[in-house]
């Protein structure tokens, strides 16, 4: 599915397949640079970073595991309220490992704030967070996100694994959706 596939669903292409190609290509050189000599576990929250997720783990020369774990934001509406339940936890044990958060967006960063506090008690050696995109809403939020695809505005995006109502995920680059979408 491509940009014209969508027709009149879609606004704009905010992010192209080869701009994010060409940025998880210096994300994974920068990873690999980092942990040199280390063994990585990759942590996937499901379900909109799966396209990262594959996508960046191929390009690691590290070892690495993959794991995935689902998370819910408890209340009504669009907006996170930072309380969170664990829909899916990981089979690994976390006992000295490093692990590294993959992430689709952050957008409030209230999830990703939860989860860190939740994985640190854990006791892994390291954790740290990548991240294909970041709203700036998220930078009022204190949480510490090393690898960071691309800083975008507050617009609500879908595709490369983002959803509008389980939809898009599957488009291979990331765009904004007309109103009608979610207003017809
Ligand atoms: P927060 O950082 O606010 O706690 O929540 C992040 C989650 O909200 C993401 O994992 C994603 O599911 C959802 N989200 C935030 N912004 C967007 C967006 O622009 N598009 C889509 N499809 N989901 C978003
Ligand atoms: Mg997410
Ligand atoms: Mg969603």
């Amino acid at each position: 599915m491509d940009a014209a596939d969508m027709g009149q669903d879609l606004e704009r292409v905010l992010l192209t397949e080869e701009q994010i190609g060409t940025r998880l290509d210096e994300l994974a050189a920068q990873i690999d640079a980092d942990y040199a000599g280390r063994e990585v576990l990759l942590v996937g929250v499901l379900k909109g970073a799966v396209m990262v997720m594959a996508d960046l783990a191929r390009r690691l020369h590290l070892p690495v595991e993959m794991d995935w774990m689902a998370v819910s934001s408890y209340g009504a509406g669009t907006t996170s309220s930072g309380v969170v339940r664990i829909l899916k936890d990981l089979d690994a044990d976390l006992t000295g490992r490093h692990v590294l958060i993959v992430e689709d967006i952050i957008d409030s960063g209230l999830t990703l704030s939860w989860l860190l506090s939740n994985l640190r008690t854990r006791g892994p050696a390291s954790v740290e967070v990548a991240t294909m995109l970041r709203k700036p809403e998220a930078a009022k939020v204190d949480v510490d996100v090393r690898y960071v695809g691309f800083d975008i505005p507050t617009d609500f995006v879908v595709g490369y694994g983002l959803d509008y109502a389980e939809k898009y995920r599957n488009l291979p680059f990331v765009g904004t959706l007309a109103p009608h979408v979610y207003t017809d």
